[in-house]
């Protein structure tokens, strides 16, 4: 008998590509050993956390064995580290944050499906640059929420005309990633205020009954900048911007999930708390009920520190280095720590097993909305992207 909904019994089997090279990349270790293989495929980050962790969480775990010291919290998170946390975002964004305007979340995954929970209705649309982090499809369509993805131009920068094109009646937000997973690219200020100036227009047309047209930015790579680029704050463009994020790359916090919504506190003055105070009940009743407590704690004694960014910076230069000596296409990513290149011959798919061939783990393109391209994170060691370098120049060439 069919045991689940007919949208999963459908999802079944189909994998994402990550997970299906997370796996391939298992069979292969096994068979070859962990250092036989170069493993670019997925985006935990391997740095470890600032040093300042280990003072901090001794001194957690003498708090936590007190009474309710590992205890339910308030939903929207610990008071003293959501203001912890409004003081670091206020610095961040340049505009005054209250402990009222942040929500403490499970990473910004649960940020961005409480956000979807709040806004969308069956029908409604996301529109989201493409290419984009996969999972957000995911996250709108549990509530039957449609993406539409609206391709960036050959540099990865905003097609700001075809996003307006792509706005209708039924688009709740325009979702943004920057710094971004798949490309690395940092959206300009320019290009964010063009953005903003969209959506204010747009919601002065609509008029006060109807719903709000958001810029959802979603911004966990924040810190992960290069070469002196400004990451512009989206909160001083508009009071229609909610944005969210996290400590799981910024910290190497990823497992234990910790992440925040911000909302502008012009916005909540105008709508009297009601998006707030929803995000906060949809946080309860999806079954979050509240972040992690000792995460949580973690976050906010060292949230104005991050991981070594040099260490990002030294493999982002590396694998410039090991892609230009294979002759593949790229754009240097300014961001995050992924590079989204051009797959010699056009195929990703062809590419990438072109690249398991000689061991090395890759995703393709299309599993990001971008065709032609793979994506490579560089969540690994200098050491496996230097061995990388011959296994790319043969699968480049074998494509060509
Ligand atoms: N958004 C983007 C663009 C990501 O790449 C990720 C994770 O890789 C997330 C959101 C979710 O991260 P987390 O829930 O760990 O904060």
């Amino acid at each position: 008998m069919q045991t689940v909904t007919d949208k999963f019994q459908d999802a079944a089997g189909k994998a994402s590509f990550i997970r299906k090279m997370f796996e391939k990349g298992l069979e292969l270790k096994r068979e070859y050993g962990e250092d036989a293989v170069c493993d670019f495929s997925l985006g935990n980050p391997d740095v470890p956390p600032p040093e300042a962790a280990r003072a901090v969480l001794h001194r957690i775990a003498d708090d936590a064995v007190k009474p309710l010291g590992l205890g339910y919290c308030p939903n929207a998170g610990i008071p003293s580290v959501r203001e912890a946390i409004a003081a670091h975002l206020s610095g961040e964004q340049g505009v005054e944050l209250s402990a009222a305007d942040v929500i403490m979340t499970v990473g910004a995954a649960s940020a961005l499906v409480d956000f979807f929970r709040a806004t969308v209705e069956p029908g409604d649309e996301v529109i989201v640059p493409s290419p984009y982090f996969v999972e957000y499809g995911n996250y709108c369509g549990h509530f039957g929420g449609v993406l539409k993805p609206v391709p960036t131009r050959d540099d990865f920068t905003l097609d700001l005309p075809a996003i307006e094109a792509a706005v209708t009646p039924r688009t709740r937000a325009i979702l943004v990633n920057s710094p971004n997973n798949p490309t690395g690219t940092v959206y300009s200020r320019a290009e964010l205020e063009k953005l903003a100036a969209l959506v204010d227009k747009t919601n002065a047309a609509r008029g006060d009954g109807e719903r709000a047209l958001f810029i959802l930015s979603d911004e966990p790579y924040r810190a992960f900048a290069y070469d002196g680029v400004e990451v512009p704050a989206i909160l001083p463009m508009t009071r229609y911007a909610v944005v969210l994020g996290s400590f799981s790359k910024t910290l190497s916090m990823a497992g234990e999930r910790v992440g925040y919504i911000a909302v502008s506190p012009e916005l909540t003055k105008e709508d009297g708390g009601t998006l707030v105070s929803t995000l906060v009940l949809v946080n309860r009743t999806l079954g979050y009920v509240n972040a992690p407590v000792i995460g949580q704690r973690l976050a906010a004694a060292i949230c104005n520190e991050t991981v070594d960014l040099g260490i990002y910076r030294r493999r982002r230069d590396l694998m410039a280095k090991v892609l230009s000596d294979a002759g593949i296409e790229f754009i240097m990513p300014r961001g995050a720590f992924y590079f989204f290149p051009k797959a010699p011959g056009g195929d990703d798919g062809r590419f990438v097993d072109a690249l398991l061939a000689e061991r090395i783990l890759a995703v393709p393109g299309s599993g990001f909305g971008r065709a032609g391209h793979i994506r490579l994170s560089c969540s690994v060691d200098e050491k496996i992207i230097a061995r990388s370098a011959e296994g790319f120049k043969k699968a480049a060439e074998a494509c060509r």
